[in-house]
Protein backbone atom coordinates (compact mmCIF):
# COMPACT_ATOMS: atom_id res chain seq x y z
CA UNK A 1 0.00 0.00 0.00
CA UNK A 2 1.69 3.32 -0.85
CA UNK A 3 1.96 5.80 1.98
CA UNK A 4 2.41 9.34 2.57
CA UNK A 5 5.48 10.17 0.46
CA UNK A 6 4.48 8.03 -2.38
CA UNK A 7 1.08 9.45 -2.57
CA UNK A 8 2.57 12.61 -2.60
CA UNK A 9 4.72 11.90 -5.68
CA UNK A 10 1.85 10.89 -7.53
CA UNK A 11 -0.37 13.64 -6.60
CA UNK A 12 2.92 16.02 -8.11
CA UNK A 13 3.08 13.83 -11.36
CA UNK A 14 -0.49 14.42 -11.57
CA UNK A 15 -0.50 18.17 -10.95
CA UNK A 16 2.23 18.79 -13.50
CA UNK A 17 0.48 16.29 -16.11
CA UNK A 18 -3.45 17.35 -15.44
CA UNK A 19 -3.60 20.82 -14.49
CA UNK A 20 -5.81 22.83 -17.32
CA UNK A 21 -7.28 20.22 -18.26
CA UNK A 22 -10.73 19.35 -18.60
CA UNK A 23 -12.84 16.06 -18.28
CA UNK A 24 -14.41 15.60 -21.64
CA UNK A 25 -16.20 11.97 -19.87
CA UNK A 26 -16.43 10.57 -16.60
CA UNK A 27 -16.98 6.80 -16.46
CA UNK A 28 -17.58 5.05 -13.38
CA UNK A 29 -17.39 1.48 -14.26
CA UNK A 30 -17.19 -0.21 -10.29
CA UNK A 31 -19.90 1.60 -8.67
CA UNK A 32 -18.52 0.31 -4.97
CA UNK A 33 -15.41 2.54 -6.23
CA UNK A 34 -17.63 5.57 -5.38
CA UNK A 35 -19.93 4.12 -2.90
CA UNK A 36 -21.82 7.66 -2.16
CA UNK A 37 -22.42 8.59 -5.65
CA UNK A 38 -23.93 6.64 -8.70
CA UNK A 39 -22.02 6.88 -12.00
CA UNK A 40 -24.58 9.04 -13.36
CA UNK A 41 -24.34 11.47 -10.40
CA UNK A 42 -20.27 10.72 -10.61
CA UNK A 43 -20.58 11.68 -14.04
CA UNK A 44 -22.74 14.82 -14.30
CA UNK A 45 -20.56 16.51 -11.10
CA UNK A 46 -17.20 15.88 -13.57
CA UNK A 47 -18.02 16.37 -17.14
CA UNK A 48 -16.78 19.88 -18.37
CA UNK A 49 -14.64 20.26 -15.49
CA UNK A 50 -11.06 21.61 -15.69
CA UNK A 51 -8.92 20.65 -13.60
CA UNK A 52 -7.16 24.17 -11.40
CA UNK A 53 -4.61 21.63 -9.69
CA UNK A 54 -3.78 18.08 -7.92
CA UNK A 55 -3.51 18.50 -4.34
CA UNK A 56 -3.81 15.71 -0.81
CA UNK A 57 -4.82 15.56 2.12
CA UNK A 58 -3.00 12.42 4.16
CA UNK A 59 -3.07 9.75 1.63
CA UNK A 60 -6.46 11.18 -0.39
CA UNK A 61 -5.58 12.56 -3.88
CA UNK A 62 -7.99 15.77 -4.65
CA UNK A 63 -8.25 17.02 -7.65
CA UNK A 64 -9.80 20.40 -7.69
CA UNK A 65 -11.76 21.67 -10.05
CA UNK A 66 -13.72 24.94 -11.87
CA UNK A 67 -17.08 23.71 -10.84
CA UNK A 68 -16.65 24.45 -7.32
CA UNK A 69 -16.12 20.62 -6.64
CA UNK A 70 -13.55 18.23 -5.69
CA UNK A 71 -12.87 14.87 -6.85
CA UNK A 72 -11.80 12.83 -4.11
CA UNK A 73 -9.79 9.39 -4.62
CA UNK A 74 -7.80 7.15 -2.39
CA UNK A 75 -5.67 4.58 -3.67
CA UNK A 76 -5.77 1.93 -0.83
CA UNK A 77 -3.83 -0.98 -1.64
CA UNK A 78 -3.49 -1.33 -5.36
CA UNK A 79 -4.89 1.48 -6.76
CA UNK A 80 -3.08 3.29 -9.80
CA UNK A 81 -3.84 5.83 -12.04
CA UNK A 82 -2.53 5.62 -16.13
CA UNK A 83 -2.95 8.12 -19.03
CA UNK A 84 -3.05 6.19 -22.13
CA UNK A 85 -3.00 7.88 -25.20
CA UNK A 86 -5.86 6.96 -27.92
CA UNK A 87 -4.33 4.05 -29.62
CA UNK A 88 -3.31 2.54 -26.12
CA UNK A 89 -6.01 -0.22 -24.80
CA UNK A 90 -7.11 0.10 -21.29
CA UNK A 91 -5.76 -2.13 -18.24
CA UNK A 92 -7.15 -4.89 -16.48
CA UNK A 93 -9.37 -3.57 -13.55
CA UNK A 94 -9.75 -0.22 -15.18
CA UNK A 95 -12.67 1.24 -12.33
CA UNK A 96 -12.78 4.96 -13.51
CA UNK A 97 -12.05 6.06 -17.02
CA UNK A 98 -12.07 9.72 -17.99
CA UNK A 99 -11.36 11.16 -21.13
CA UNK A 100 -9.44 14.21 -21.58
CA UNK A 101 -9.90 17.70 -23.44
CA UNK A 102 -6.15 16.29 -25.31
CA UNK A 103 -7.17 13.22 -26.19
CA UNK A 104 -5.41 10.91 -24.02
CA UNK A 105 -7.85 9.16 -20.94
CA UNK A 106 -7.09 9.04 -17.43
CA UNK A 107 -7.43 5.73 -15.86
CA UNK A 108 -8.12 4.12 -12.44
CA UNK A 109 -7.11 0.87 -12.29
CA UNK A 110 -7.78 -1.51 -8.86
CA UNK A 111 -6.60 -4.85 -8.86
CA UNK A 112 -7.89 -5.54 -5.40
CA UNK A 113 -11.30 -3.28 -5.29
CA UNK A 114 -10.17 -1.29 -2.16
CA UNK A 115 -9.95 2.04 -4.08
CA UNK A 116 -12.54 4.88 -3.41
CA UNK A 117 -13.73 8.08 -5.33
CA UNK A 118 -16.47 10.57 -4.60
CA UNK A 119 -17.26 13.79 -5.58
CA UNK A 120 -17.77 16.86 -3.15
CA UNK A 121 -18.56 20.50 -2.75
CA UNK A 122 -15.03 22.39 -2.45
CA UNK A 123 -16.32 24.99 0.36
CA UNK A 124 -16.96 21.66 2.38
CA UNK A 125 -14.22 19.66 1.36
CA UNK A 126 -12.47 19.48 4.62
CA UNK A 127 -15.73 18.57 6.09
CA UNK A 128 -16.14 15.71 4.53
CA UNK A 129 -16.22 12.67 6.79
CA UNK A 130 -12.83 11.23 4.66
CA UNK A 131 -10.76 13.97 5.59
CA UNK A 132 -12.52 15.69 8.94
CA UNK A 133 -11.12 12.86 11.12
CA UNK A 134 -7.49 13.16 10.05
CA UNK A 135 -4.24 14.08 12.05
CA UNK A 136 -2.43 17.23 10.93
CA UNK A 137 -0.04 16.48 7.74
CA UNK A 138 3.17 15.29 9.13
CA UNK A 139 4.90 17.46 7.22
CA UNK A 140 3.24 20.50 8.53
CA UNK A 141 4.30 23.18 11.26
CA UNK A 142 0.49 21.38 12.72
CA UNK A 143 2.89 18.02 13.42
CA UNK A 144 4.64 19.96 16.28
CA UNK A 145 6.23 18.21 19.44
CA UNK A 146 4.05 19.73 21.20
CA UNK A 147 0.65 18.06 19.54
CA UNK A 148 2.98 14.49 19.25
CA UNK A 149 3.65 14.55 23.35
CA UNK A 150 0.02 15.65 23.90
CA UNK A 151 -1.18 12.76 21.83
CA UNK A 152 1.03 10.03 23.37
CA UNK A 153 0.52 11.15 26.71
CA UNK A 154 -1.91 9.02 29.05
CA UNK A 155 -2.54 6.43 25.88
CA UNK A 156 -2.52 2.80 26.69
CA UNK A 157 -1.72 1.22 23.10
CA UNK A 158 1.53 0.40 21.75
CA UNK A 159 3.40 3.02 19.71
CA UNK A 160 3.47 0.83 16.36
CA UNK A 161 -0.49 1.16 16.68
CA UNK A 162 -1.00 4.70 17.46
CA UNK A 163 1.47 5.53 14.62
CA UNK A 164 -1.05 3.37 11.74
CA UNK A 165 -3.78 5.60 13.46
CA UNK A 166 -4.81 8.37 11.00
CA UNK A 167 -6.61 10.11 13.10
CA UNK A 168 -3.72 10.52 15.69
CA UNK A 169 -0.57 10.93 13.22
CA UNK A 170 -0.88 10.79 9.22
CA UNK A 171 0.01 9.24 6.31
CA UNK A 172 2.51 6.68 8.26
CA UNK A 173 1.72 3.33 7.23
CA UNK A 174 3.56 0.02 8.13
CA UNK A 175 6.85 0.37 6.39
CA UNK A 176 7.45 3.91 7.69
CA UNK A 177 6.41 2.75 11.20
CA UNK A 178 9.15 0.06 11.15
CA UNK A 179 11.69 2.34 9.96
CA UNK A 180 10.64 5.61 12.29
CA UNK A 181 10.94 3.10 15.06
CA UNK A 182 14.12 2.14 14.22
CA UNK A 183 15.80 4.93 13.51
CA UNK A 184 13.94 6.82 17.06
CA UNK A 185 15.41 4.09 18.70
CA UNK A 186 11.91 2.84 19.67
CA UNK A 187 10.29 -0.45 20.46
CA UNK A 188 7.19 -0.86 18.52
CA UNK A 189 5.56 -2.43 21.69
CA UNK A 190 6.31 0.53 23.85
CA UNK A 191 3.38 1.84 25.52
CA UNK A 192 2.43 5.10 23.95
CA UNK A 193 2.17 7.31 27.06
CA UNK A 194 5.28 5.48 28.49
CA UNK A 195 8.01 7.00 26.08
CA UNK A 196 10.26 9.43 27.31
CA UNK A 197 9.68 13.64 26.27
CA UNK A 198 12.99 13.32 24.75
CA UNK A 199 12.05 10.04 22.65
CA UNK A 200 9.26 11.74 21.65
CA UNK A 201 10.94 14.08 20.32
CA UNK A 202 13.14 12.27 18.41
CA UNK A 203 10.74 10.02 17.40
CA UNK A 204 8.65 12.93 15.59
CA UNK A 205 11.95 13.71 13.90
CA UNK A 206 12.21 10.26 12.52
CA UNK A 207 9.02 10.38 11.20
CA UNK A 208 9.05 13.64 9.23
CA UNK A 209 12.98 12.03 7.95
CA UNK A 210 11.86 8.60 7.10
CA UNK A 211 8.95 10.56 4.35
CA UNK A 212 11.42 13.15 3.65
CA UNK A 213 14.07 10.79 2.37
CA UNK A 214 11.60 9.09 0.12
CA UNK A 215 10.65 12.48 -0.99
CA UNK A 216 13.42 13.26 -1.75
CA UNK A 217 14.25 10.27 -4.13
CA UNK A 218 11.08 10.96 -5.81
CA UNK A 219 11.99 14.65 -7.09
CA UNK A 220 14.69 13.03 -9.42
CA UNK A 221 12.81 10.27 -10.70
CA UNK A 222 11.77 12.02 -13.92
CA UNK A 223 8.29 12.17 -14.81
CA UNK A 224 6.68 8.91 -16.69
CA UNK A 225 3.47 10.07 -17.78
CA UNK A 226 2.64 6.09 -18.71
CA UNK A 227 3.47 4.87 -15.28
CA UNK A 228 2.43 7.38 -12.52
CA UNK A 229 4.61 6.96 -9.51
CA UNK A 230 3.47 3.87 -9.94
CA UNK A 231 7.19 2.28 -9.44
CA UNK A 232 8.33 4.53 -6.88
CA UNK A 233 8.22 2.60 -2.90
CA UNK A 234 10.91 3.73 -0.61
CA UNK A 235 14.97 5.19 -0.48
CA UNK A 236 16.50 3.05 -1.92
CA UNK A 237 14.01 0.72 -3.47
CA UNK A 238 13.43 -2.61 -2.58
CA UNK A 239 14.70 -4.46 0.17
CA UNK A 240 16.84 -1.55 1.19
CA UNK A 241 15.60 -0.04 4.31
CA UNK A 242 16.65 -0.07 7.24
CA UNK A 243 14.72 -2.79 9.17
CA UNK A 244 11.62 -3.35 7.30
CA UNK A 245 11.58 -7.18 5.80
CA UNK A 246 14.74 -7.49 7.10
CA UNK A 247 13.92 -10.63 9.47
CA UNK A 248 17.27 -12.41 10.47
CA UNK A 249 19.50 -9.55 8.79
CA UNK A 250 22.28 -7.87 10.83
CA UNK A 251 21.31 -4.59 12.44
CA UNK A 252 22.33 -1.57 10.44
CA UNK A 253 23.96 -0.14 13.85
CA UNK A 254 24.65 -2.69 16.08
CA UNK A 255 25.25 -6.10 14.12
CA UNK A 256 22.27 -7.96 16.12
CA UNK A 257 20.16 -9.85 14.30
CA UNK A 258 16.35 -8.09 13.07
CA UNK A 259 13.40 -9.61 14.89
CA UNK A 260 9.92 -9.22 13.49
CA UNK A 261 6.97 -9.27 14.97
CA UNK A 262 3.12 -9.17 14.25
CA UNK A 263 1.04 -6.33 15.63
CA UNK A 264 -2.22 -6.73 14.51
CA UNK A 265 -2.01 -8.49 12.09
CA UNK A 266 0.87 -6.54 10.18
CA UNK A 267 4.39 -7.35 10.36
CA UNK A 268 6.57 -4.79 12.22
CA UNK A 269 10.59 -5.19 12.02
CA UNK A 270 12.87 -4.09 15.00
CA UNK A 271 16.64 -4.49 16.40
CA UNK A 272 15.98 -5.67 20.23
CA UNK A 273 19.57 -3.99 21.05
CA UNK A 274 19.34 -0.63 19.87
CA UNK A 275 15.07 0.04 20.52
CA UNK A 276 14.62 -0.46 23.81
ZN1 LIG B 1 20.69 -2.77 16.44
Amino acid sequence: MPELPEVEIVVRCLDQILSGRRFESAELRRQRLAPDITPKKFANRLVGAQINFVHRRGKHILFDLDNGRTLITHLRMSGRFWLLDPESSEPKFSHAVFELDDGERLVFQDQRHFGFMNVVETSRLFQAKELAKLAPEPLSEDFSDDYFRKTLKGTKRNIKALLLDQTRVCGVGNIYASEALFLAGVRPTAVSGAITKAKTVVLRESIVQVMNETLELGANIPLDRSNIGGNIYGPNSDGDWRVYGREGELCLKCRSTIKRIVQGTRSTYYCRSCQR
